[in-house]
């Protein structure tokens, strides 16, 4: 399971309601103890889909990276990725998981009418053919 504490998911939430109709992106970044993830921090990435970015986002490998190397300097590790679903449901697209990598938990946030509605944690299997629903707590 996939917990996110207060302040990493007021980031989440706002960023996906300031890039509304568009899609945003970003990174989770905490601790992994056993089966349980924290997010203790979620880092704004830019969604560099080079297109229409209202049903689409791209991350680019170099800020992934950094995000990565952003959790090491701090003790943490990175555990996902994030990403909004303007006006439609936050389940995982075939493009999500064609995107998507099996080591990390993928929260997408569906925004209706600008507004936070629900969300979801998906964890793709390893060949990218299907992902399972992580429980998630925020
Ligand atoms: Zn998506």
């Amino acid at each position: 399971m996939i917990r996110i504490e207060n302040g990493p998911w007021s980031v989440m939430v706002a960023h996906a309601k300031r890039t509304y109709p568009n899609e945003c992106c970003g990174a989770m970044l905490g601790t992994i103890d056993g089966g349980s993830k924290q997010v203790r921090e979620a880092l704004e990435l830019e969604n560099a889909f080079d297109g229409a970015q209202a049903a689409r986002y791209e991350l680019r490998p170099e800020d992934l990276l950094a995000a990565d190397k952003a959790a090491r300097d701090r003790g943490m590790e990175l555990i996902g990725v994030y990403h909004s679903h303007p006006d439609c449901d936050a389940y995982f697209s075939t493009t999500d998981l064609r995107n998507s990598c099996p080591w990390y938990s993928f929260v997408v946030l569906s925004i209706q009418k600008g507004e936070f509605h629900h969300a979801n944690s998906w964890l793709p299997n390893a060949d990218q053919t299907a992902a399972d629903k992580e429980e998630l707590v925020y």
